[in-house]
């Protein structure tokens, strides 16, 4: 397979001009970052840093991260309502992972409550972003592997939409304009959107409005911007809200209808709450008091938990999706052959091989705790030495272990504010929207929406956008 573009890489005085294009073109079409010296304010912002040229990816596998992106939906959707399942997967998790564990007792809190979900028109949503890798197998082909599945505050739909225009501009000035035009428009927030605005109306009260939880500091505010407008173009009214403002202000009536200030809300669209240090003593009395209201939460208390890595592992057991999907048998399959190798690491002799696995071949594996937001996973020298401390404590339970995905390095350049444009080696990880709205039973909206490639230079193990690390990029597809 081809993988780059070849000897347009060379010219450094080229590269430098296409990237002073590329910059003023992405400031121009909104791909924006607040400054992290302003995090709070939109007095001075940047670009949020992006790849000079799209990379290549093989259409194949962007077809089938499409095609299995449905099934996500309904795997995500059948975890966060089989309690039992929940239960028993996290079961040695919460007791050495305190974070895990807490998010654990609200989701038991508000089952014993029995609320919302035993009416048979509460309302569910899923907005997630499945995240994949293209190992390159021996002999030459790549293959789709899923790194993880995000049910909590997926980022980067909004800025991904504006990025097809970027490099078609780059495309463009180098006369490249067939190649321009097969950069695929992409517009994630709008789906996304849908998706809340199918909630607030099944919720069905013309007034409500959508509560968007949001932090104090705030780099990637244009990216929230985009999901924003899209409702209020619906006529959908959006208030940013932090947990704190939550705790304050917020109340339940005895219907447990949700009130912010006063204003009933529909739909909680949480883009705060996936890192223990997002959560003070306060904060987690709003999270369980946003649990326990009638409004559609974006991800529920439940959902949030389908998405950690421990559940991840548990799915890739054999006759497990099986369980999880009855009679679906292709929806499986198609899971299934994105699954990379997942090993739990509880007490006992499976874990004791994975463990002994790992340490035999360091590089062949990746050692991840229950955490979101990127920069926690343990690689090469510093996951044998976690290893070899965590190997006889029952704490190894908190961690998975995953096999590492090994892409085909190519050239690109990462274009960053106050970087000099240089050609780095290069990997880029797929990532695929999807929405679902339930009603009761009834599976009311299943789709995807959109894709985002974020690329990184190989010197890097982890990290996304957000992280400081990855940048955002477009599919050229081969
Ligand atoms: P987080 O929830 O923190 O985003 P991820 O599982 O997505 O955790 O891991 C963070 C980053 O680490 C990924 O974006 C990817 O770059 C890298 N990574 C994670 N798992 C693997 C893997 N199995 N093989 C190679 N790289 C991985
Ligand atoms: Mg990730």
């Amino acid at each position: 397979m081809a993988t780059g573009w070849g000897s347009l890489l060379q010219d450094e005085r080229q590269l430098e001009e296409l990237a002073r294009q590329a910059v003023d073109r992405a400031l121009a079409e909104g791909v924006l970052l607040r400054t992290s010296q302003e995090p709070s304010s939109s007095n001075v912002v940047s670009y949020a840093p992006f790849t000079l040229f799209p990379s290549l990816v093989p259409s194949a596998l962007l077809e089938q991260a499409y095609a299995v992106q449905m099934d996500f939906n309904l795997l995500v959707d059948a975890v966060s309502q089989n309690a039992a399942f929940l239960e028993q997967t996290l079961s040695s998790t919460i007791k050495r992972d305190d974070y895990t564990a807490r998010l654990f007792d609200i989701h038991k809190q508000v089952l014993k409550e029995g609320i919302a979900q035993f009416s048979p028109q509460t309302v569910f949503l899923g907005l997630n972003r499945s995240d994949y890798m293209f190992q390159h197998n021996a002999d030459g082909s790549p293959a789709l592997k899923q790194i993880e599945i995000n049910t909590i505050s997926a980022s980067f739909g909004g800025l991904a939409s504006r990025t097809p225009a970027v490099h078609r501009h780059v495309l463009n000035v180098l006369s490249k304009t067939k190649e321009a035009a097969k950069i695929l428009s992409n517009n994630p927030s709008e789906g996304l959107a849908l998706g809340i605005a199918k909630a607030w109306e099944l919720y069905g009260s013309a007034n409500a409005l959508v509560l968007l939880i949001a932090q104090e500091k705030e780099r990637n505010i244009f990216d929230q911007r985009a999901i924003e407008n899209e409702l209020l173009a619906r006529n959908i009214h959006v208030i940013r809200r932090r947990f704190e403002d939550v705790f304050e202000k917020g109340s339940l009536d005895q219907d447990r209808r949700l009130f912010m200030d006063g204003q009933e809300v529909a739909v909680v669209y949480f883009r705060d709450g996936y890192m223990p240090s997002q959560y003070s003593q306060q904060n987690w009395e709003a999270r369980l008091l946003l649990e326990r209201s009638c409004a559609v939460k974006c991800p529920d208390i439940a959902t949030q938990l389908a998405g950690t890595k421990k559940v991840q592992q548990e799915l890739s057991r054999v006759g497990m999706l099986e369980v999880l999907l009855p009679g679906q048998p292709q929806a499986v399959a198609r899971l299934r052959a994105t699954f990379a190798g997942l090993y739990s690491l509880d007490m006992g002799e499976e874990g004791d091989q994975a463990i002994a696995k790992a340490l035999a071949a360091p590089s062949r594996f990746v050692l991840k705790p229950q955490r979101e937001g990127g920069g926690n996973n343990l690689y090469g020298e510093e996951m044998v030495q976690a290893l070899e401390q965590l190997k006889d404590s029952e704490e190894r339970a908190s961690y998975i272990l995953m096999e590492k995905i090994e892409p085909e390095p190519f050239g690109n350049c990462l274009l960053r504010p106050g970087s000099p444009t240089r050609v780095d080696q290069c990997i880029s990880e797929l990532g695929i929207f999807g929405v679902y709205v339930r009603q009761g039973k009834t599976l009311v909206m299943n789709k995807h929406v959109g894709h985002l490639l974020r690329t990184k230079a190989i010197v890097h193990a982890d990290g996304g956008v957000a992280a400081g690390v990855a940048v955002l990029d477009n599919p050229y597809p081969v």
